[in-house]
């Protein structure tokens, strides 16, 4: 056990904030044990650690290396998120992050050497749970990269490890299923495993419906008795459900206990500095250089829409089509036109002359605040201090308020049924029979992102090969498009090239 050889306040004040005393009721140093891999951080550790411990561990969980040019571990998870990059293809990829910056080694190894590496899980796992609690933006990524990492590190398990981690576990939700049931239901559960195994090959266990709605709704259970059948090979993604909604909580009261870490001067620092480094296009869009002369004004706006990705353009001839628009379309079109850099009083210009068959009284009592705030320019301090809202990025656009009947915001790709997609895409310019059969089956994949960058690369096919010829544009800058404002800058530019390559250098493409 160390105590931590770094402390920054004077003997009297560090009397009145010694954390043990004031931070936990009831606080039971010790050093814990991990006789599993996997750990579903149910309890805070609580030996010391080093200071200088506490916050190289987090950060190793954040980066996959210590260098600048290596994207973050966790900031690399949620990018492979954005860009759909998913089971087998996931852990591939992730295999080098996690066995640099944070490897588990399995249950065979000296217990050394496991304990050390699982030690170091368990910390800066609570670390960044205190960085990454204050927001529900970042409580929510947190939990979606966390989750994903378990589910990777779930996935990887030998199966004694897993039956022996989820036996630790618990879970009193689990009921095994006896022999008489298997009996019983025997017909419907062969059904369920649709002939891929046997039903005494299976690992039974039987949970309340209510737990597993996604099995249930996709017919990959059978009920009965208000009790869920669950096989094996299914109860991966309920230990993972589980993993995230006692995250989520966690967090949550994580976060009303934060105020009392602001009297610790030595971790409020190493913390704000933390969450400042989980930078990725959510919270991290700004705008950066556009080629100079670029009018970006409410009466260029129409021009300007040309650079649009489907989903701006689908609000864009919404709005002109209808002279109005929904809240979130609204909000979503805003954020986008305060990212390509409208400011406020030309966004206000652009909404009322949009709003045509509104007067200007109803227009300052019913919009006229909204776009102030989402600006920054009101509403409270912590919008304010951090210029308001940022941009939505293809993730969020994606997952979150689908649109409902009458809203033109989300994204087409998955938004739309195929009629309506291409309908908008032709009206863009897209009639290449073999761009829309690319498109429909990258839909059918589910990889929206990959439609989206396919019919960019398809609009901008010459540009593109001049940039590249040309190296006026890098390999790095034209990757995977994953913000609509990303799309729409590298479409301007990439129509701009003649005018602008110095100024195209400068961008720096955010992934
Ligand atoms: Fe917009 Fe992103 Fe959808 Fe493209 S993938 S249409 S940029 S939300």
């Amino acid at each position: 056990m160390h105590r931590p050889d770094y402390n920054r306040y004077e003997p009297k004040r560090r009397n009145v904030l010694d954390h043990r005393k004031k931070q936990f009721a009831d606080p039971a140093f010790s050093a814990s044990e991990y006789p599993h891999r996997l750990n579903f951080y149910t309890r805070p550790p609580t030996a010391d650690i080093k200071l200088e411990e506490f916050e190289q561990w987090a950060i190793d969980r954040l980066k996959g290396m210590v260098t600048k040019s290596v994207p973050l571990l966790l900031g690399e998870l949620e990018a492979c998120s954005f860009r759909n990059i998913t089971g087998d293809d996931l852990a591939a990829h992730m295999k080098t992050y996690l066995d640099k910056s944070l490897p588990l080694s399995p249950d065979t190894a000296p217990q050394d050497k496991r304990d050390k590496q699982r030690q170091k899980d368990h910390y800066s796992h609570f670390i960044l749970r205190l960085a990454f609690s204050s927001t529900e933006d970042l409580r929510r990524r947190f939990t979606r990269v966390e989750t994903t990492l378990f589910r990777l590190r779930l996935e990887s398990s030998s199966m004694s490890e897993l039956n022996s981690f989820v036996r630790g576990l618990g879970l009193d939700w689990f009921e095994t299923v006896t022999e008489k049931e298997k009996t019983d239901l025997r017909e419907d559960l062969a059904a369920s495993l649709g002939g891929r195994t046997a039903v005494e090959d299976e690992v039974w266990v039987k949970v309340d419906w209510m737990k597993v709605p996604d099995l249930v709704e996709g017919r990959r259970v059978v009920v009965y008795g208000g009790k869920a059948f669950v096989p094996g090979r299914e109860q991966t993604s309920m230990i993972v459900a589980e993993f995230a909604r006692r995250l989520e909580q966690e967090l949550e009261l994580t976060a009303r206990r934060l105020p009392r870490l602001d009297e610790d001067d030595r971790l409020s620092p190493i913390l704000a500095h933390l969450s400042k480094n989980f930078i990725t296009p959510d919270s991290a869009y700004t705008n950066s250089t556009l080629p100079e002369g670029a009018e970006i004004s409410a009466r260029n706006i129409d021009t300007l829409s040309e650079h649009y990705p489907a989903c701006m353009s689908n609000l864009h001839r919404a709005l002109r089509r209808d002279a109005h628009l929904k809240h979130f379309g609204r909000l979503q079109y805003t954020l986008f036109l305060k990212g390509i850099g409208l400011n406020l009083e030309e966004c206000l210009i652009f909404w009322r002359t949009a709003f045509s068959k509104i007067t200007d009284d109803t227009f300052n009592k019913e919009y006229r605040y909204n776009v102030r705030h989402t600006y920054g320019d009101v509403g409270g301090d912590a919008n304010r201090r951090g210029g308001g809202y940022s941009p939505y990025s293809c993730q969020k656009i994606l997952t979150e308020h689908p649109p409902g009947s009458g809203e033109a915001h989300g994204c087409p790709y998955r938004h739309f049924d195929m009629d309506n997609l291409t309908n908008l895409l032709q009206g863009m310019g897209v009639t290449e029979k073999g761009v829309l059969q690319g498109v429909k089956e990258d839909r059918d994949a589910r990889k929206y992102h990959m439609a989206c960058n396919r019919v960019f690369e398809h609009v901008h096919k010459q540009e593109i090969k001049k940039a590249r010829d040309e190296s006026i544009m890098t390999g790095a800058q034209l990757e995977t498009i994953v913000h609509p404002n990303e799309y729409f800058k590298r479409s301007y530019l990439l129509k701009n090239l003649d005018k602008s390559a110095s100024g195209a250098k400068d961008v720096k493409m955010e992934g």
